[in-house]
């Protein structure tokens, strides 16, 4: 079959020949349908080397995954050939107590995970291939009605991984309150329509490019801002002077980590989830008094289930541009270059 491989760390994917899997007891090896491109894959491509993280290369790229079941395991039961589905990505042991909460992206028994903080596409092979070999079936989610796997697959990360952060601010999130989503890509835009489906706060998107401000207005945010030394003054008219309750930085540099501090609202949130490696300099005065700094990763299982039936029932649905498996390097040349707008998804 083929895949997309990352050979080494500081380099392109290749698409080569691989040979197929096959399931090994409780595993289940799927045929892919879509495979999400996310921006995280050019950071494996372009900015970690040996030792940034618990796991390294060859390995097939593609964390972002549904398709339809190809072939069971031993022992695995209430899944059928040909079934849709969608891969929970994040890999655990599966027994530590995080992992029984279907929290796998924070596994506490590493040694025991077929990966440590990783998945397929993350240290094991992922989706960009024909074939794909799921750990474990408790990975997989059969997909509502009226989803195609490749509508479902960004759903597993540029859907979760904003719902996950939305969630866990929404006691904040109430009427008369202000979301703040930095970066309007793959992750951001479907960050705006899950404010939108989920809460009844103002949503203000921030982003350095028109177009993906177009998007954020189409995909429902009140205000499109960009991201200029006019951006914070913005969002303080926009809000009475107070900040924003909840600002959502889908960038992480240190230019979007200093317009989020400047732009939280005492006893706000301000979550981090993009990877370029920005710092925030935290002291007393530094940030608008209780104002909580948090990362995070990735989402569970239980909210993935929550997200694919936002999407299922019409409530969110990710800017989908599909590309075959032989242009898939075309898709990250585009999202790299910023010509990119909403998610890619390769279909092989
Ligand atoms: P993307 O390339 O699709 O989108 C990034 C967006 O940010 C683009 O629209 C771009 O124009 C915009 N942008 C860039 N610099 C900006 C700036 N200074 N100010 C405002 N906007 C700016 O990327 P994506 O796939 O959505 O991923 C976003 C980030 O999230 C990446 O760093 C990725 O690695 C990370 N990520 C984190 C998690 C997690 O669990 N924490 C999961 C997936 C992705
Ligand atoms: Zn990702």
């Amino acid at each position: 079959m083929r895949a997309l491989r990352l050979m080494a760390w500081k380099s392109e994917a290749e698409l080569t020949e691989a040979p197929a899997p096959t399931p090994g007891p409780g595993q289940v090896v799927i045929k892919i349908g879509g495979a999400g491109a996310c921006h995280s894959d050019l950071h494996l491509m372009h900015d970690f080397t040996a030792g940034s993280l618990p796991w390294s290369p060859p390995f097939t790229l593609g964390h972002e995954n549904a398709g339809w079941v190809h072939e069971l395991g031993v022992g695995v039961t209430g899944l059928e050939v040909g079934q849709p589905v969608a891969v929970m990505g994040a890999w655990g042991c599966g027994v530590c107590q995080r992992c029984r909460l279907g929290i796998d992206a924070y596994c506490e028994d590493p040694d025991r995970a077929p990966i440590p903080s990783g998945g397929g596409g993350l240290g094991l092979d992922g989706g960009m291939a024909d074939l794909m070999l799921v750990d474990n079936a408790r990975h997989l989610i059969a997909l509502p009605e009226g989803l195609t796997p490749a509508q479902a697959a960004p759903l597993t990360d540029a859907g979760l991984t904003p719902y996950h952060a939305v969630r866990r601010s929404l006691p904040k999130l109430m009427p008369g309150s202000t979301a703040v989503i930095i970066g309007v890509g793959g992750l951001g835009h479907v960050g705006v329509q899950i404010l939108k489906a989920v809460t009844a706060a103002q949503v203000i998107a921030v982003d350095t490019r028109q177009e993906a401000l177009d998007l954020a207005t189409g995909c429902g945010a009140d205000q499109a801002l960009l991201a200029d030394d006019s951006t914070v003054a913005a969002i303080r008219d926009a809000t009475s002077g107070h900040g924003a309750d909840v600002v959502i930085d889908m960038v992480g540099s240190d230019e979007t980590l200093a317009l989020a501090g400047q732009s939280v609202r005492t006893l706000g949130d301000l979550t981090l989830v993009g990877i370029a490696g920005g710092t925030l300099p935290v002291s007393f005065f530094s940030l608008p008094y209780e104002a909580s700094v948090q990362s995070t990763y990735w989402g569970s299982r239980p909210e993935l289930i929550e997200v694919l039936d936002l999407a299922a029932r019409g409530l969110i649905a990710p800017k989908v541009t599909t590309f075959g498996l032989d242009q898939a390097m075309e898709a990250y040349r585009r999202m790299r270059a910023g010509e990119l707008l909403g998610r890619a998804v390769i279909v092989p």
